[in-house]
């Protein structure tokens, strides 16, 4: 591409740089540190053309949303930052009136501070809950991807310099590039089926969507019942292959990613070491564990 044409078509906003955010739940441990940092740098402060000052209580403009998963032995729990997902296609922007929310060239969402006001249809039409209604204001109210501070020279939002495990990654760049990103890290976004087009990404998002399924396996060797080490389990659905791990040195295994209400699976363990086993489980809302599992020699 000549350079005149590639300024023209930066300048027409058809390949801009525009902001994203990758959250990997994987790494969040609910510290809540980017809570409270986006607390600090709002109450009290007003930011004008970007957002009023946030009420001391009652907001979680970057609200941590957990989820357990398992049954005792093998439980988790675990953790995501929500917020304003910054939609290309935002239902926010459809009942809002007097340009009340303008959807930046760079991607993100500012909902107007002064324009906004008395609009408390913005609050409903979130379909993630990331806008708080200001009672004492009378405006909606989200996280602003922190663009006041990206405006004055930031190269990060506060959400991602507050936590301590990388759980966030921003990045500006053409949305072309951000595809093949999500494509080659597996990269999900909220509620796909409501097409919002999100500029927030999450990355191992099945520990907070999918359910997992796990047990310990054990066999008599030489008269004594032991954990088995290094068997392999596999989990099939209609005959297609749904996942396979090994029994670790207590001889546990867990297989992820099995959809919640998926219904029946067949469970197969195989061990050189004690013989093998088969058997079935469903899966309904949650993941299971499914006891001490003996081998019989084959
Ligand atoms: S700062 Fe990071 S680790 Fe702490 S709650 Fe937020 S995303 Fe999770
Ligand atoms: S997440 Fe909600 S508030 Fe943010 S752009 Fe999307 S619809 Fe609007």
């Amino acid at each position: 591409m000549d350079g005149r044409r590639y300024l023209a078509t930066r300048a027409g906003g058809v390949m801009s740089e525009k902001w994203n955010l990758i959250v990997d739940v994987a790494r969040c441990d609910n510290c809540r540190n980017c809570f409270l940092a986006t607390k600090d740098e709002h109450i009290g402060n007003d930011f004008p053309g970007y957002a009023a000052s946030q009420p001391e209580k009652e907001h979680s403009w970057v609200d941590i949303r957990h989820k357990e998963r398992g049954q005792y032995p093998i439980v988790e729990a675990n953790f995501m930052p929500v917020m304003c997902n910054h939609c290309d296609d935002a239902p926010c922007m459809k009942v809002a009136k007097d340009g009340a929310i303008t959807k930046r060239e760079d991607g993100i969402v500012i909902i107007d501070p002064e324009k906004s006001k008395g609009q408390q249809a913005i609050v409903d039409a979130c379909p993630y809950g990331a806008v708080y209604w200001n009672e004492e204001k009378q405006i909606p109210q989200a996280w602003i991807f922190d663009a006041h501070l990206l405006d004055n020279g930031w190269t990060k939002p506060r959400v991602q310099q507050s936590c301590p495990t990388d759980a966030f990654r921003s990045l500006k760049i053409e949305d072309a590039a951000m595809q093949k990103i999500k494509e080659q890290e597996d990269l999900e976004v909220l509620l796909p089926e409501r097409a919002t087009k999100p500029r927030v990404y999450y990355k191992n998002l099945h520990l907070m969507t999918k359910c997992f399924v796990s047990g310990s396996v054990v066999a008599d060797i030489d008269g004594i019942e032991e954990c088995v080490d290094g068997a392999t389990v596999q989990v099939r659905k209609d005959g297609n292959d749904m996942g396979q791990a090994t029994t670790d040195v207590f001889g546990e295994f867990k297989i992820d990613k099995l959809e919640p209400q998926s219904g029946s699976y067949e469970l197969q363990v195989r061990s050189s070491a004690g013989g093998d086993l088969s058997m079935q489980f469903t899966i309904d809302d949650e993941s299971l564990y499914l006891g001490v599992m003996k081998l019989s020699a084959g």
